[in-house]
């Protein structure tokens, strides 16, 4: 898609202002009924950046893969002088001070940002109902959820409101979005992309990533956000030259892939269980050969994921008390303050965070507490370690693993709300790739009646080149047989 516009771009078939007026239409027309956006950049502006564009091309001066290509980015993700409230009330006035490294290189590549997407707030859920604004909407069937928490850059791509898109994944907020709404949702490896401006849920766990329609698009977008910052220390650099869409060569022969009994429990649906059947006929047809493998430690990655994670929350959502950030809570009579610092900091969080936070911060407080520490934290620390030796070991002897992104498909927007831990169940597959590091990739393989079918494919840390390579290859190969039949 993103080369296929290029091309038209740099051969005069269409402008970037035109391509920028053409989906700020579709916001238009379409955004009312999927909620995919919360804040829209100001108009002028986006026509103003892809004029840039157009001009450099009136001159013959040669332009990125990613220049004056329309994208959205999730509310977490700080763009200078735009709001960001990352779906929360707390955040509701506030204005980025400065770029994300993440927006500052897709800037320099010349991309063109549309708007600010709805999300879960501050990236808690698996659905976007847990935004404080607005629900947003499944385009393929509007009665269900986007997934989450990226859900609104998800929504925004899948129905051509956005050509590209960024999310963050802590748990599978990329990929479970992605396999919910049809398109491809990629997790980088735990340092390959910079944090620096996203704003912190989980920070041993956070990633940001990409929501694009094809294997390629992502494979542009990385090559573009990755790489050292002094700014995060976690960042690692990218060691060759190359770029990622280079490394799509079509070729898997003889590529190993692991198939891990655990993520084949009695509790998937079964047409989940035979699109990923055909699937691994396909990569099998490539010539890739299929191992049986096991990561023993998987039935406690839920579990240490769920102590692990609201640990790191309830330390990070600790800076948002109304004060230094975002909304000071205004009493009836008009009073902004309460009678006390403490009183102050209890108001604004009463009225500022909304439940699932809440419910995060207490579990991750408790978890952390004294005399509970070492039960908690640090025995889900150690099973992390086992878990990551899990995948140690699995990679000796495989390339890459491949295993349903979800146990289920999207399902109706209410059906989970009330029960927490039923909507904790949706991460079983996604959380481990998070706590062990690796990259991740979720690729549309098939549907339900409709509803689209995600295969998640995993490899070792920093090998986004072989875990890119067999989804494209996976990709190329379902397109083929769509087209001949
Ligand atoms: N759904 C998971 C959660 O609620 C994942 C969130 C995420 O990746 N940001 O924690």
């Amino acid at each position: 898609m993103i080369r296929q516009l290029h091309q038209q771009l740099v051969e005069g078939k269409i402008t970037a202002e035109a391509l920028a007026l053409e989906y700020l239409s579709r916001i238009e027309k379409n955004d009312k009924e999927i909620g995919a956006y919360l804040t829209l950049l100001e108009k002028e502006g986006i026509l103003e950046r892809a004029r840039q564009v157009d001009t450099k091309i009136a001159r013959g001066e040669e332009i990125d893969l990613l220049e004056g290509i329309p994208g959205a980015i999730k509310d977490n993700i700080l763009v200078e002088g735009v709001r960001a409230t990352a779906g929360s009330k707390i955040l509701e006035n506030y204005t980025a001070p400065h770029d994300a490294t993440v927006v500052t290189r897709l800037k320099e590549a010349g991309a063109v940002f549309l708007g600010k997407t709805n999300m879960d707030e501050f990236a808690m859920g698996s659905s976007t109902e847990n935004s404080a604004y607005q629900v947003t909407k499944n385009p393929r069937d509007i009665t269900r959820v986007p997934g989450g928490s990226s859900g609104g850059s998800a929504a925004a791509v899948a129905s051509g409101m956005a050509v590209w898109s960024l999310g963050s994944d802590t748990g599978g907020s990329i990929r479970q979005p992605a396999a919910f709404c049809g398109i491809v949702g990629l997790k980088p490896t735990y340092g390959r992309v910079s944090r620096s401006g996203l704003m912190a849920m989980a920070s041993s766990l956070d990633q940001i990533g990409t929501f694009t329609e094809s294997v390629e698009d992502a494979a542009i977008l990385l090559s573009r956000i990755a790489g050292e910052d002094p700014m995060d220390n976690t960042a690692a650099p990218t060691l060759t030259n190359k770029s990622f869409e280079d490394e799509l060569i079509g070729d898997i022969k003889g590529v190993r892939i692991g198939i891990p009994e655990e993520y084949m429990s009695d509790s998937i649906d079964p047409s989940i269980r035979e699109a990923l059947q055909a699937a691994k006929k396909n990569l099998e047809s490539l010539g890739a050969v299929l191992v049986p493998v096991s990561l023993p430690h998987t039935k406690m990655a839920l579990a240490v994921y769920y102590v692990l994670m609201p640990a790191e929350v309830s330390s990070n959502i600790a800076r948002l008390d109304g004060i230094r950030f975002g909304v000071t809570h205004t009493d009836t009579d008009g009073q902004k303050s309460g009678d006390s610092l403490l009183d102050t900091y209890l108001k604004n969080r009463e009225h500022g965070l909304g439940k699932e936070v809440k419910r995060r911060v207490m579990l991750g407080t408790y978890a952390l507490s004294s005399g509970y520490y070492d039960a908690y934290y640090g025995k889900a620390d150690r099973v992390r370690a086992l878990i990551r030796q899990d995948f140690e070991e699995v990679f000796k002897t495989v390339d890459v693993l491949f295993t349903p992104t979800t146990p289920e498909v999207a399902f109706p927007v209410g059906e989970k709300t009330t029960d927490p831990l039923t909507m904790y169940l949706s991460d079983i597959y996604t959380v481990t790739a998070n706590l062990a590091g690796v990259p991740a990739l979720s690729l549309p393989i098939g549907d339900k009646d409709g509803l689209p079918i995600g295969g998640q494919f995993l490899s070792k840390w920093f090998d986004e080149e072989g875990l890119l390579r067999v989804a494209h290859a996976l990709e190329q190969k379902q397109e083929e047989i769509k087209k001949a039949k």
